[in-house]
């Protein structure tokens, strides 16, 4: 039986392991300490309890790990991954944003572009909507998918990721940007000016990501504004609760990733220049 570990008991890594969980698989969730959280799943359904193990006490290798940690977190969990993981070993990393694979130290590791949707709160996560991680087409996926298939966690296969996760990372952009900064949830996009603004935004994304080869629609601003469009106005981003709680964002591997990459093409991008800046000022 594969041996599946999940390393993040937050909102992304709960859900992941609560779902393997429900279609009986062999699943761990892997956090800083021992505990147990409640999970709220949404749709009426009732409320769990799932066991969190001190990612230090595990011994066990896994066939397949999902490492749902907050992007900078990810290095402290590198130290921790030689015990977790083997030789044939597939790690997926369940997280925003994007980061060179080819500079960690693990064989099989794939990006997952994540639509989960929840929120943590304690030791409480709840489950808003989509169980989906779209992962890199290849024959470890593959099969990956045909054993997941029985389960509610959604894989889905892409001939090339990148395009997904740069569409992912422009949707990041500019609702991530504009709600930690604006200090409101998806009502800011009310605000006079803010759709223009979050279209420039965008659009200097979207130059950033034609110069790194990247095809979109024609459409894709307008696409993105139509996501927004269908948020509640009460919904949150991670980032405008990161920085409402005063958390480190994420922002070197959103923001910053495009305003590198940016750079890297001689680039002119006022909007994400602007924007970045101010939220490298709140950082902690
Ligand atoms: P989260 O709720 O903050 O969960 C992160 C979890 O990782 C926390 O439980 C944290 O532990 C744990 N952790 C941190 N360092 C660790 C370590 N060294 N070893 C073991 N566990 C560790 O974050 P999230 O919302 O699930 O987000 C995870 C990723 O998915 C992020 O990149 C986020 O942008 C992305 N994402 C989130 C959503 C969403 O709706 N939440 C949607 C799409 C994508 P503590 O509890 O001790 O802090």
């Amino acid at each position: 039986m594969t041996r599946y570990g999940v390393v993040g008991p937050g909102a992304v890594g709960t859900t992941i392991a609560y779902e393997l969980a429900q279609a009986s698989k062999d699943v761990q969730l892997l956090g800083r300490s021992d505990k147990r959280m409640e999970y709220d799943p949404g749709n009426s359904q009732s409320c769990t309890t799932l066991g969190v193990t001190d990612i230090k006490k595990a011994e066990t290798s896994f066939d397949v790990l999902f490492i749902a940690v907050k992007a900078h977190q990810l290095n402290a969990v590198m130290h921790d991954l030689e015990r977790l993981i083997g030789e044939n070993s597939i790690v997926i990393l369940a997280q925003n944003g994007y980061r060179d694979l080819n500079r960690l130290p693990i064989k099989h590791v794939y990006q997952a572009v994540v639509y989960i949707s929840g929120q943590k709160d304690g030791n409480t996560v709840t489950h808003y909507r989509d169980e989906i991680l779209h992962l890199q087409r290849d024959a470890r996926t593959q099969q990956l998918k045909q054993e997941l298939d029985d389960s509610g966690l959604h894989i889905e296969l892409e001939n090339n990721i990148e395009s997904t996760i740069w569409y992912k990372l422009l949707v990041n952009l500019g609702i991530n940007s504009v709600t930690a900064l604006g200090n409101d949830t998806a009502r800011v996009l009310k605000v006079d000016g803010m759709r223009e603004l979050v279209r420039h935004l965008i659009n200097d994304g979207l130059r950033v990501a034609q110069a790194e080869g990247i095809q979109f629609e024609t459409t894709l601003i307008d696409d993105i504004m139509n996501i927004y469009d269908g948020y509640p106005d009460e919904m949150g981003t991670s980032m405008y609760y990161d920085i409402k709680d005063r958390k480190t964002l994420e922002v070197d591997y959103i923001q910053g990733y495009i305003y590198e990459k940016a750079r890297e093409h001689k680039l002119e991008t006022p909007y994400l220049d602007t924007i970045y800046t101010l939220l490298l000022a709140h950082q902690v």
